[in-house]
């Protein structure tokens, strides 16, 4: 019999055959398929005729067609499905398609190939979308190293093994830490905390084994508690050690492995031509260089910075009036924002929920997208990884877009948080293939099931990532959909957040699960105003994070990181009852791997392009302009990677984003 997963599907729209597929066909489909693809890279490295675009770049761009066939499907049910077997896959997965990859970027034949064509690519006649395919295929091995040789080859490999291994003991250590420190409370100390602060402290203090509630370092336990406790004295131990986590001395202490971290890095980035390691990182960034960054963070700061001093004044009064004197400390922000929080913005979290109810929120995410690009959505019957799990046809104008599937409710066995990926990206090499697009949340079941409003926000957020797959409309997969720089990629999905907060769209989709009747008006103003709340706090903690993690790596890195921290923090002026949103020994983001590293500003990158994308619209004079719709769709969500960032972000807007509507929308403006 032939396995499932490597067989032609036949299913509507190829979507793969979920209830014919098992457990143990993966292993054995995944040996057939990564055979299959090195074979595939073999026979073009090792192809005898002279190397052209079509035999070379676009040879690769076709192999590989059943394991990402068997890859798509795997990792969608170990992402949001899994179980012990599907574990132990993945464990056994990892490393050979990490050894499959570093294979291929090393592979010295192939790469000269593709520098081959790159160096003629001016006598090649190549499309736009070409040009760029081969440019990113030729700098995507220069950068892991492939054009070094003899010593320096070498160099590039120890670094980044060392590197690795430095990754996983930073995240391992910082998770010791987290693990190891808890506080025991009385019941005499639960005073003042809401019932579910305490109802997590008694369950955190079942699993550390403890006679009754205790605090731990989880950011679902402290910061609660830092909001809540009306007991100062706690709350400055428990703010205490979670600022010392991976910085407790001995063997899980994080800060010498930053330091060698940093310098491995700028070693890297050296080895390959660099000044410094971010300018090599943000080269396929749209920012691009750190001047950009720095340029964009400094702008935000001074107002943040202005508006956390106003509200740390208000706090420190408040604080006064309870009769406790001197200044406003870390461990006393939290608690006093958020009773200035209840006193001004008191939002009733249960009175708001019925009118938010997920069918109804799909449905208004369907409705923007009518409005916005003429997409329609029909329900499909089909069989899927699982019983929750949907399916709608997208269409426009009759014809057939993409399959939309979503999986939204939380179960045991899907990893925590929300998240789109491509089952299949739209491509129309080597032939055309339509997307399949997932949406997965975890999201609290029920009848009807209810959503809070961070999950709605989060439902239009990531079909706002769903729609930038299914309106790709490029030629090679490579560079559809959201195959896009870090630091771009979160536009369409932050952009697709504004819908949700058009006064109309809430008008006609909040209803209430039992009357029926729309969101009051003075509830609505209440959600909408809530969302500025304290952003001089948070813009503060953030901004000052992603500055250091700048400064570690835009010039010579750090012999010791921690005093260049505190050097840019004072530089700043740094609010003394704001700490950084993740201290050097926490900063996962940046040293738990290369993912953020010079790179923690992208979430702020990509807001300032939000904001500024949404008031297009508002100057048109509608959230649903039509003009304005073609042109996101036009420049933006059907053009995936083909173009540089910037330049498609000034075709949409014809110039670049400006931080005014950024300020704006975080309550930040002069
Ligand atoms: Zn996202």
């Amino acid at each position: 019999m032939t396995n499932p997963l490597l067989s032609d599907w036949t299913t509507p729209f190829k979507i793969a055959p979920f209830n014919k597929i098992g457990d143990a066909d993966f292993a054995p489909a995944f040996d057939v398929a990564l055979a299959e693809h090195q074979a595939e890279v073999t026979a073009i490295a090792d192809n005898p005729e002279a190397p052209t675009f079509s035999n070379t770049v676009e040879a690769l761009e076709a192999a590989g067609v059943a394991l990402d066939k068997v890859l798509s499907v795997f990792f969608s049910v170990a992402g949001a499905d899994s179980n012990p077997e599907r574990e132990a896959l993945q464990r056994d997965f990892s490393p050979k398609l990490a050894a499959h990859s570093a294979e291929i970027s090393s592979n010295k034949a192939l790469f000269d190939r593709i520098a081959t064509v790159w160096g003629a690519r001016d006598e090649l006649d190549l499309t736009e979308e070409q040009q760029r395919v081969l440019m990113l295929t030729h700098r995507g091995f220069v950068r892991g190293g492939a054009a070094l040789d003899g010593a320096e080859e070498a160099r590039m490999k120890d670094i980044k093994s060392r590197l690795a291994v430095l990754g996983t003991e930073f995240t391992q250590n910082l998770l010791a830490d987290e693990r190891e420190w808890f506080m025991p409370l009385t019941e005499q100390d639960l005073e003042g905390l809401p019932n579910f602060v305490v109802d997590a402290m008694r369950a955190a203090g079942e699993e550390k084994g403890a006679d009754g509630p205790v605090v731990t370092l989880s950011r679902s336990v402290i910061v609660p508690f830092l909001q809540f406790s009306p007991r100062r004295d706690l709350r400055e131990i428990a703010f205490a050690a979670w600022a010392a986590r991976g910085a407790n001395g001995g063997k899980t202490d994080n800060r010498a492995i930053a330091a060698e971290t940093l310098a491995l890095r700028e070693e890297r980035a050296k080895l390959l031509g660099y000044d410094s390691f971010s300018d090599f990182k943000l080269e396929t960034e749209m920012a691009k260089t750190p001047e950009a960054v720095r340029a964009l963070l400094m702008a935000v700061w001074e107002p943040a910075k202005a508006r956390a001093e106003a509200d740390g004044a208000v706090l420190t009064d408040m604080m006064h009036g309870d009769g406790i004197n001197g200044d406003l400390e870390p461990w006393d922000w939290r608690y006093y924002a958020e009773k200035r929080r209840k006193a001004e913005h008191d939002l009733d979290e249960a009175a708001l929920k019925p009118y938010l109810q997920l069918e109804r929120m799909i449905e208004a995410s369907f409705a923007c997208a009518t409005r916005l690009f003429g997409l329609t959505f029909k329900e499909l019957d089909v069989p899927l990884y699982h019983a929750d799990c949907r399916a709608w046809e997208v269409t426009r104008d009759g014809s057939h877009v993409a399959v939309f599937i979503g999986d939204y409710f939380a179960r045991g066995g899907k990893r925590s948080g929300a998240w789109c990926s491509a089952m299949r990206g739209q491509a129309k090499f080597p032939e055309v293939q339509g997307p399949v697009v997932i949406n997965v949340c975890n999201f609290a079941k029920g009848d009807p099931a209810l959503l809070s409003y961070d999950d709605a926000r989060t439902l239009f957020h990531e079909f706002g990532h769903a729609l930038h797959q299914m309106l790709s409309n490029v030629t090679y997969e490579s560079v559809s959909g959201t195959s896009v720089a870090r630091d771009f990629v979160e536009l369409p999905s932050q952009l697709y957040e504004h819908w949700l907060e058009v006064p109309e769209v809430l008008a006609e989709f909040a209803t209430h699960a039992e009357t029926g009747e729309a969101m009051p008006q003075d509830m609505l103003e209440k959600v909408l105003g809530a969302a500025n709340f304290d952003q001089g706090f948070a813009t503060v903690e953030y901004v000052a994070s992603a500055l250091v993690d700048l400064a570690f790596h835009d010039g010579a890195a750090p012999a010791d990181p921690m005093a260049k921290q505190a050097e840019v923090l004072a530089e700043l002026g740094m609010p003394r009852a704001i700490t950084m949103r993740h201290a050097t020994p926490q900063f996962a983001h940046v040293f738990a791997g290369d993912g953020y590293s010079s790179g923690y500003y992208s979430y702020m990158w990509s807001e300032v392009m939000d904001a500024d994308a949404f008031e297009a619209f508002e100057e048109a004079g509608s959230p649903f302009d039509a003009a304005t719709a073609k042109a996101l769709e036009t420049h933006i969500l059907s053009t995936g990677g083909t173009v540089e960032a910037d330049a498609l972000y000034e075709r949409f807007r014809g110039r670049l984003p400006g931080v005014e509507a950024l300020l704006k929308g975080r309550g930040l403006a002069a």
